[in-house]
């Protein structure tokens, strides 16, 4: 069974960059009815924090990537780490080196004056020392020679040569496993078939292949993801906007639309840009992740929010709606149902963030109208047809969008005038704005009372500049 993982570190929160690497894997566990297991690296004891870890929880289930194992944390397994650090040191699979920072500083200076790559140079490969208490630390003992090949499946063969290797640190003076370790033992123990991650730790799975053979473990299937950069050509970072995952959700984006934006980094299908979370599940495999690096584009996640806001059911986004809507502190108890208002307000809104304020006059009430839209829009030659309008719709029973909009068209006809004419100053009297869906679904959200309330006070508006002008 496939068997994939996600081994983020808890030394900052989950970015957009590691969401993917999770999707990636999450994916290809779905995608071959395999598992996905979470394991929180978290042996960096100074720049692990527990804030962290929440971040990475709280992204991972907004994201609904569920795991079916974990999270597994690695500060739960430093006792097994020891166990084979100590098993190694006793069959001569690794060795005490008691350099010091300072000799360490040296050797590194000295190689570089001779113009030669900076490495370990394996001083205390082959020595012992006496004392006991100088401070050491554990290095493994990478094969001398030979070479290591990686058949990468996005990459496809890379090879390593073992004398560009050095001798690295397995365990630090402190009792403590470094990453290059503890990641090995964990996908062996936890039976790791694939391990799909960020091409940055390219360059460590020669060294990781050497020390499944020194467990006699087989090494997984490796796939290492191209590099995300922003819209700049650098590699993405803070610099490009939003880090954390969680300020996508502040921001009113769905997890549905970030991860078909992200799928899409590094992975296609033919032209298909949309997918469904069930279609990338069906359609992702490793072959078909792209080599070269992909760009981030802000645009074209905000056109796939929108793209996903139109294709899912309003029920099932009406959630991110209510989100929204608490946040800028609008009672949503006194207003239509949530869901049709996202039928009405989706083909005019990118994020739901914008669709609440979009759609606030709903709920409350506006305290002014826009001065530009009054000049334009709430002129005295307009109030004739207006009060018509006003007893018309005041005296409607039945406040459907039908019945409301057949309301306008005959005041409209009455007055010979064009229905823009008058749904323009409509539209500015009942919501404050010259923009909305249509008017007759407006007035029907906006309901019967408020409608009123405010064509009343828009109709005081145009008599008193009608009185101003005469
Ligand atoms: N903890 C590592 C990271 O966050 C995981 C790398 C790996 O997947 O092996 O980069």
């Amino acid at each position: 069974m496939t068997r994939t993982r996600f081994a983020p570190s808890p030394t900052g929160v989950l970015h957009l960059g590691s969401v993917r690497t999770a999707l990636f894997c999450w994916l290809y566990a779905k995608h071959t009815q395999g598992q996905f297991i979470l394991r929180i690296e978290d042996t960096d004891k100074e720049r692990s924090t527990r804030e962290n870890v929440d971040a990475i929880l709280e992204g991972m289930t907004w994201l609904g990537m569920e795991c079916d194992e974990g999270p597994l944390y690695q500060t739960d397994r430093l006792a097994r780490y020891q166990e084979v650090a100590d098993d190694w040191l006793k069959s001569g699979k690794a060795y005490r080196c008691y350099c010091t920072k300072e000799e360490l500083e040296e050797m590194r200076n000295q190689q570089k004056a001779k113009g030669e790559k900076t490495r370990y140079n394996g001083h205390w490969r082959d020595l012992e020392s006496n004392s006991s208490t100088k401070e050491y630390v554990l290095r493994f003992k990478n094969p001398l020679t030979g070479s290591v090949i990686v058949n990468d499946q996005v990459r496809g063969e890379v090879i390593f040569e073992n004398a560009e290797l050095d001798d690295l640190v397995i365990m630090r003076s402190d009792g403590s496993p470094t990453y290059n370790f503890a990641v090995v033992i964990d996908d062996v123990d936890m039976q790791i078939t694939h391990v799909i991650r960020g091409d940055d730790h390219l360059n460590n799975t020669p060294r990781q292949i050497n020390m499944y053979s020194a467990l006699d473990a087989e090494p997984p299937t490796f796939a290492h993801l191209p590099m995300i950069l922003g819209d700049d050509g650098t590699k993405l970072s803070k610099r490009h906007g939003a880090v954390d995952i969680r300020d996508y959700r502040e921001a009113g984006f769905i997890p549905e639309a970030l991860l078909n934006y992200l799928v899409r980094l590094g992975w296609s299908y033919g032209n298909q840009e949309v997918f469904s979370i069930e279609e990338m599940i069906k359609l992702f495999d490793l072959p078909d992740i792209n080599q070269s690096a992909s760009a981030f584009s802000g645009d074209k996640l905000l056109w796939l929010n929108q793209e996903h806001m139109m294709n899912t059911k309003a029920e099932i986004l009406a959630p991110h709606l209510k989100y929204q809507m608490e946040k800028i502190e609008v009672d949503i108890s006194q207003g239509p149902n949530l869901v049709e208002v996202i039928e009405a307000y989706r083909e005019r809104a990118e994020t739901f963030a914008q669709m609440a304020i979009a759609c606030r006059y709903c709920y409350e009430d506006f305290t002014e109208i826009d001065p530009k839209a009054v000049k334009k829009q709430l002129r005295p030659v307009i109030l004739e047809p207006m009060l018509a309008l006003y007893s018309s719709l005041d005296e409607l029973s039945d406040w459907s969008s039908e019945a409301i909009s057949s309301c306008i068209n005959s005041v409209a006809a009455k007055f010979d005038i064009n229905m823009g004419k008058l749904g323009q100053p409509l539209r500015v009297a009942v919501t404050g704005s010259s923009a909305s869906p249509s008017i007759d679904i407006t007035l029907y959200l906006i309901g019967k009372a408020r409608s009123i309330e405010r064509l009343g006070r828009a109709l005081e508006i145009i008599k008193e500049r009608g009185a101003l002008s005469s």
